[in-house]
Formats: structure tokens, sequence, C-alpha cells
């Protein structure tokens, strides 16, 4: 097989959507997914091989059979509350499991991979917008899970020269444009899909966590990236590394804030219908605004993002979450 990259976590919502992409860029996408949260229906590019990244004897028979030249590593527990409530399950699935894969590339000479960062590792910003010489500065395990993985990538680059890409996420949303995959989270906690899912009347009303900020309608800022621009980031990562361009870290996100009213009166005008919600208290944590620098991305990986509105953002999302009803 020609170009084989090995995707953990690919069958989960980004992780499929950069599949998709590996795939119509000439690659061959080969999940490896311990299925807890990924979807057999979202494999659809390459062959699935179900196990844990934390499985060495598992990882030695894939990267056997298969010989990937890279890897994009998805794998992780990414909800920043049970984080909180269960630290250990987080380090050690997320910082212990890297460990586990890195050391199985080691095994294999495979020397490249892109990384699932976040901006949760900033914790709350000193100036917007973020550029990655920001101090990183996690709140939560989530984020100081993450920020010790960057770390490892640095120190493993340093000491075996194993390349990588650092990709930090802002807030990813909208779905595949064709409608082939989108997200699908169970607990859902995000945003854009719980207020796509109070338009449909999948449930009742949504809750808007603080409107007493200091933002122009007190309701909290994020910058929303759409998943098929996060997906295309990827694919220029690893030919970036292939290219021999070194180890890099960026920021994905448009540079473009969006308030939580915002959001909702987006998923109103698109959907045609009206999203009951009501006014909560902030939920903790929360920093007021989160929104990115994005121009190192564009210039190192040369990453040109298509879908950078959130009119496209949600009316992707919106059609996708239409066509699961029922
Ligand atoms: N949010 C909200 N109600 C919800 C879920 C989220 O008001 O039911 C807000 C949240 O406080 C944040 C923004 O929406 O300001 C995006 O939250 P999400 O959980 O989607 O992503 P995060 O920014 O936490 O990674």
């Amino acid at each position: 097989m020609n170009g084989v990259i090995l995707v953990t976590g690919g069958a989960g919502y980004i992780g499929s959507h950069a599949c998709k992409a590996l795939r119509l860029a000439g690659y061959t996408p080969v999940t490896y997914d311990n299925m807890v949260y990924g979807h057999d229906w979202a494999v659809k590019w390459g062959p699935l091989e179900t196990a844990d990244i934390l499985d060495a004897a598992a990882l030695d028979r894939v990267f056997a059979r298969y010989k990937p030249e890279a890897v994009l590593h998805f794998a992780a527990f990414a909800y920043v509350g049970e984080s909180v409530a269960d630290p250990q399950k987080y380090y050690h699935n997320n910082v212990t499991g890297t460990l586990s894969l890195l050391a199985a590339m080691r095994r294999h000479a495979c020397s490249r991979i892109v990384f699932s960062s976040t901006c949760a590792t900033y914790g709350t910003p000193d100036v917007l917008p973020l550029t990655e010489d920001h101090p990183q500065r996690p709140i939560n395990p989530y984020g100081h899970s993450k920020l010790m993985i960057e770390q490892i990538l640095r120190d493993f680059d340093a000491a075996y020269g194993v390349k990588h890409a650092a990709l930090r996420y802002f807030n990813a949303a909208g779905a595949d444009p064709d409608g082939d995959i989108g997200e699908d989270h169970d607990p859902e906690t995000h945003l854009i899909p719980l207020v796509i899912h109070a338009a449909q009347g999948r449930r009742s009303r949504v809750e808007i966590f603080g409107t007493d900020y200091d933002t122009k309608d007190g309701t909290c800022v994020r910058d929303y990236i759409h998943v098929t621009d996060l997906a295309a980031a990827h694919i220029d990562a690893l030919r970036c590394l292939e290219n021999g361009g070194g180890s890099v870290v960026c920021n994905l996100g448009t540079g473009n804030g969006f308030t939580v009213r915002e959001v909702i009166g987006m998923v109103e005008r698109v959907s045609g219908k009206k999203v009951p919600a009501f006014e909560g208290p902030r939920r903790p944590g929360d920093p007021h605004a989160l929104y990115a620098n994005a121009a190192k991305a564009v210039a190192r990986l040369g990453w040109k993002p298509r879908y950078d509105n959130l009119e496209a953002i949600v009316e992707t999302a919106w059609r996708w979450h239409e066509s699961r009803k029922g």
C-alpha cells in the first residue's frame, strides 16, 4: 500500500474528516480506534483496526501489517468537566497512551506525527488574538494532558529525531459539506450541536452559560473553525513534515470570534426555526473570549481555509443533523 497513514481516533469527529481528506489527497488512511467514542459509519475511506493505543502488541501488529509512513494522532478523551472529576483517566489515556504510541513508532522506524493539540493549553488569555508564543497555563487536566504531550513531542524530536506538527485547534464545528460524515458525540456538550438539537425539537431548550461577560452582548466569544478546514490542515502539515520542514506548532482557527448569542442567531437564520434559549450562570473555567491568530498555519503550512465563515459552519452542521433525524 502506498502512502499509508495511521490515524488514531480515525472513527471520531475530526479524525474521520481527516481520513476523507487523506483519501482525497491520495493517501491510504488506516483507522486505529478503540471505538469507545468512535462510530463504524464514520470509517469509510480505509481499513479499521479496533484496538487501543495503550495496547503495545496491537500497535506492533498494525505497524507491521501496514508500515505507515506517518501518524495522525487524534485519539484522546476530550471532555473538560470529566477531566476535572477523573484526572487519572485523562492522564492515563492521553499522556500514557501517546507515550505508548510514540514507543511503537520508534520500534517501527516511523518518525512523523501530526498531533491534535488545543487552545485549552493556553488557559485564560492575557492578550487576544492568541499567538503560538502566548504563555501556556492550562486550567484543567484535559488541557494539561495536551500540553504535556507537546513537551514530550519536543523531547522526542531532540533525542530521537521524531518530527511533529502540533496543531492547536480552536472550536471545531460543522460537518462534511457532501454530507458523508458529521458530529455525533454522546454525551453532547458542544454549543453548535446543542443549539441545532434545540431548533430541531430534539431537546427542549439551550442554556446560555453566562450573560455578564465583558463582550459585545455579554456572552462568551469563541473561534469556530470548520472541521473540513481542520482536516485540510493535517494534510498540509503532513506534507510539510515529508518535505523536511522540521517540527512545527500552529494554531488552527479563523481569527474571527462569535458570541453564544450570535451562534444561536445564525442557527435560527439557517434553519428558519426559533431556538428556545434561557440565560444561566457562567460555566466555571470559561474564559470570556478565545480566538486565534492563525497567520503561522497559513505561512508555515500553506493552509488555506475554505469554509471560514459561521454561516457555512452552521449550514453544513444543520444539514448533517437533519439527515440524521428519525
Ligand atoms: N455554551 C453555552 N451553552 C451550552 C454549551 C456551551 O452557552 O450548552 C458556551 C460555552 O460557555 C462557551 C461556548 O458556548 O462559551 C462554546 O462551548 P463549547 O463547549 O462548545 O466549547 P469550548 O469553548 O468549551 O471548547
